[in-house]
């Protein structure tokens, strides 16, 4: 990929953020990619399309530190949680033998597993060497008949956000628009009900968490044509353009597919979240406001009314066992105030939240939600972590797996909001998920043993005691 090309993707004008500070995304120095390098970003985005076979071409360690990184989950295919490589070593580079290696493996997952696609990723060793992916990817679509993607994503671009942009432009240059939508089912269609057509852009059914939302799309005649990513097939994704609205649900990732969308296809979009019980309901109604169905947006209330009545029932006996605890949130991006909305729906007071991957934008909702005097933490290090924990009085610290460990050696509660979560939170039923884990969290009877001195330690204590009383009456 050249720089100019880079600076484009860098440069994002949908992104307000981007329009604040003019100057794009920050390009990251060497060494600074820690969170995921663009390779990651772009395998992230689109690995949870199940039916396609997902090639990282490049060393074994690129694909085995990031294979199934991300618990996105399918309601059918397996195939995308099949790690696949071509493994270079150094012969390879230095015989020159990348593409060669490259066609023989798209060939091996053709023959084994005749899959809808092939996704060929590129890393930074073939990219350095100048392997040419959309060559090798042009012959070997045109040789077996099974559609090629080329994703262009050398570690080296930049940053797992850019990689994300890769994604979706390579999705939206070689994928979206490549075939029209099936008629609607015989079964989907009821009397006097229109069916809208609909994407999800940002959206990676993490622990199966968009299940709990897709029974209310089907009620309502919603369709999702297309998902980027979450349980999604190729052949879903190829519609996308005739989509009649996006809704791009993770902030900022892929928010350029959105955008090309809207210009080229004339498919409107907004930004949402499922994540809290107000921002589900205004998700529905956001998407019944751009469809511009008066019937729709009457469902609309009708269902939102009955469901946030049968959710907050639900929650009721759990809210009042949290009622009044303390959360720090560690997180980024939307998660930094969606998670907030939702904790405060519970009763819960959230102490600090993270904002070190959070837009200008996001810390506006923040604010929003949280008041002016919201606290934002940006040192997610171990020891700032423990010390706002600490000074913040918190009960609780909800943040991502990495820090697991942290919040274990330290001793105090600690759930997992980012995508290694074994648990959905999206939607209405996702709340009760949520409450649920947060209750057997806090009230799990481990904490009070393991913040209590060793038997051993007692033990001692009274040893040292009794011979220090025998040495006296000796
Ligand atoms: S693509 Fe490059 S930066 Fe990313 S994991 Fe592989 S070697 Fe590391």
């Amino acid at each position: 990929m050249k720089a100019a090309e880079i600076a484009v993707l860098l440069n994002e004008p949908a992104c307000v953020h981007n329009k604040k500070d003019k100057a794009g995304c920050a390009k990251p120095k060497p060494g600074a990619t820690a969170g995921g390098c663009s390779f990651d970003g772009a395998q992230i985005a689109l690995l949870p399309i199940a039916d396609v076979a997902h090639i990282v071409h490049g060393p074994i360690g690129c694909a085995g530190s990031s294979w199934d990184n991300r618990g996105a989950r399918s309601s059918g295919a397996a195939l995308y949680r099949i790690g696949m490589t071509t493994d270079l070593n150094e012969q390879d580079v230095i015989m020159g033998r990348g593409e060669k290696r490259l066609f023989h493996a798209i060939k091996q997952a053709i023959d084994d597993y005749a899959p809808a696609a092939v996704f060929l990723y590129s890393t930074c060793v073939p990219a350095l060497v100048g392997d040419d992916l959309a060559a090798v990817a042009k012959a070997a679509s045109e040789r077996w008949g099974t559609p090629v993607v080329a994703v262009d994503c050398a570690g080296f671009y930049g940053t797992k956000n850019l990689g994300n942009r890769i994604a979706g432009e390579a999705m939206f240059t070689q994928v979206i628009g490549s075939r029209e939508p099936d008629p609607v089912p015989q079964a989907a269609q009821r009397p006097g009900i229109r069916v809208h057509d609909v994407n999800l852009i940002g959206e990676y059914n993490i622990a199966g968490e968009f299940w709990h939302v897709a029974p209310l799309f089907d009620e309502l005649g919603l369709r999702i044509l297309g998902s980027l990513s979450g349980d999604a097939r190729y052949r879903e994704v190829q519609t996308m353009h005739r989509a009649e609205a996006s809704m791009v649900v993770c902030a900022k990732a892929l928010l350029n597919v959105a955008r090309r969308l809207e210009e080229d296809y004339r498919v409107p979009f907004f930004e949402g979240s499922f994540y809290g019980i107000s921002d589900t309901s205004q998700a529905f109604r956001d998407f019944a406001r751009l469809l511009g169905d008066a019937d729709l947006v009457a469902r609309t209330e009708l269902m939102i009314a009955r469901e946030e009545a049968n959710i907050r029932s639900a929650l009721a006996p759990w809210a009042e066992r949290l009622k009044g605890r303390r959360v720090l949130l560690y997180t980024g991006g939307v998660k930094s105030w969606s998670v907030v909305s939702a904790l405060q729906d519970l009763g819960m007071t959230v102490v600090a939240t993270g904002t070190n991957k959070s837009t200008q934008e996001d810390k506006q909702r923040i604010r929003e939600i949280m008041g002016e005097d919201a606290r934002m933490i940006t040192d997610g290090s171990a020891n700032g972590l423990l010390q706002a924990f600490k000074e913040y009085r918190a009960d609780i610290l909800i943040a991502g797996g990495r820090n697991l460990y942290t919040a274990l050696k330290a001793r105090i509660p600690f759930l997992d909001i980012n995508q290694e979560r074994e648990f959905g939170y999206a939607g209405y039923q996702g709340m009760l998920e949520l409450v649920r884990q947060l209750a057997l969290t806090l009230e799990a009877p481990v904490w009070a043993k393991v913040r209590a001195s060793a038997p051993w330690s007692a033990a001692k204590r009274i040893g040292v005691a009794l011979s220090s009383t025998e040495t006296d009456h000796g």
